[in-house]
């Protein structure tokens, strides 16, 4: 068998279904999502928070975030699914004048990036919001009302879905084991179903990117660090219908209520916190300690959430982020080597800017160059060059 493909994406989670679907929207449709897994959504796509946001410090991802943000609102309308979007808003929550004084500084960024509905909010109006919050030291905070949350796994079916239906195929248990370059350019990838020549690949493999890259024998520094979360129902059911993501930024920890079931009703919160002990690795199973530590941290700030509630061990969970040094994703064709596309390195925010990453990663295969945006910011010439970004608004 002599397989061909005008475009071999590796990689069938939320970014490598962006890019075929806007690689389909665009009328390129001979398309091949190679995924090892048996399904779709078994990376760190399935073990998402669903957390979307556009209060971020550096323009490239406040621009990042407000495209794809829109395109959540006409998600239904683009691929004829739902995406779940709930602009349920992020809260910050700074208890300290220093960090009030970053958020305040970032509202500015924020501001001159495009992004005009970031508002400042005073202790009693947080309190007010979120009635489960300790809030007698908190001295304000910052609140964007479209920022909140969709179901990441609807996200990529719904792009995977429309691009199929256009031609574009998954070939799950598929597992790429080589790239094979003639010539200074990609020639074609070696599979565990065979070989498929095309000139162009896409690297949509999360938290394995590097590993991915390297079978090209290019090199690029995405690291994978384990995050969990852990899900706890409250003994009464939440107060507050539309409760936001909010952060307690004197220690990253964060919360949000759960999904909606099909009946409606809100099933618990789940507890996320950057655990400064973890260390790099492809760690996957969920360590029982971290458990612990979370709860120490959520007793702190949200005491009346976790009286007399319950651990939920089956929904919760250990993924993996993928990282660069600065915290920022890597998009464009890889400098040694053409014809391969980079789509990496997002260090947890892959599952909001999915949509923007599809896009730009069309325009770049399809016409050489992004319109969308500026996305020199983000290439992968950056690390050699040193010139790093710099996020301070890392969850
Ligand atoms: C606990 C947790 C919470 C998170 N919360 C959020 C959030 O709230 N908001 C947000 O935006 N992001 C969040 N993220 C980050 C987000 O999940 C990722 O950035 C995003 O899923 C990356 O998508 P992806 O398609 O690149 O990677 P993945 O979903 O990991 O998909 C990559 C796929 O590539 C496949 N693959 C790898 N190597 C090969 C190969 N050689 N051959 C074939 N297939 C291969 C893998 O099997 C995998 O399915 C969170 C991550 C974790 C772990």
């Amino acid at each position: 068998m002599n397989q061909t493909a005008d475009v071999v994406i590796i990689g069938g989670g939320i970014v490598g279904a962006s890019v075929a679907f806007h690689l389909a929207e665009r009328g390129c449709t001979d398309v091949l999502v190679l995924e090892r897994e048996a399904e779709q959504g078994l990376g760190s796509t399935g073990k998402a928070t669903g957390g979307v946001r556009a209060q971020f410090a550096t323009a490239i991802n406040i621009a990042m975030s407000r495209y794809s943000i829109d395109f959540f609102t006409r998600f239904e309308e683009a691929t004829g699914q739902s995406c779940g979007y709930e602009p349920a808003g992020y809260l910050f929550v700074a208890t300290s004048e220093t960090h009030l004084d970053y958020l305040k500084r970032t509202r500015e960024r924020q501001l001159a990036a495009g992004l005009t509905n970031v508002e400042l909010v005073g202790a009693e109006e947080i309190a007010r919001r979120v009635p489960v919050l300790r809030a007698d030291d908190v001295v304000g905070g910052s609140f964007c009302g479209t920022d909140g949350f969709i179901a990441p796994l609807k996200v990529m079916r719904g792009f995977t879905a429309w691009a199929e239906e256009r031609g574009a195929c998954v070939w799950t248990e598929t597992e790429v084991t080589g790239i094979e370059v003639e010539g200074g350019r990609v020639a074609g990838v070696e599979t565990t179903r065979g070989r498929i020549s095309t000139r162009v690949v896409v690297n949509a493999s999360g938290a394995w990117a590097a590993l991915t890259a390297g079978l090209a024998g290019v090199e690029i520094p995405v690291v994978p660090l384990r995050r969990q979360l852990v899900s706890v129902q409250p003994a009464a059911p939440l107060a507050a219908q539309g409760l936001p993501m909010v952060i307690d930024m004197s220690n990253g920890f964060h919360f949000r209520p759960e999904a909606r079931d099909a009946a409606g009703t809100t099933p618990g919160v789940l507890l996320a916190w950057p655990d400064d002990a973890e260390t790099p690795g492809f760690k996957l199973d969920f360590d029982p300690s971290f458990t612990k530590k979370i709860i120490q941290r959520a007793r702190k700030r949200v005491p009346s959430l976790l009286a007399g509630a319950t651990l939920n061990a089956e929904r919760s969970r250990a993924g993996l982020y993928e990282m660069t040094p600065d915290h920022h994703a890597i998009i464009g064709e890889s400098p040694g080597l053409k014809g391969l596309f980079l789509a990496n390195g997002f260090s947890g925010h892959g599952v909001m800017h999915s949509p923007a990453t599809g896009r730009l990663l069309a325009e770049l295969i399809l016409d050489g160059r992004a319109s969308l945006l500026d996305v020199s910011a983000l290439s992968p010439e950056r690390f050699a060059t040193g010139r790093l970004l710099a996020e301070t608004s890392v969850l």
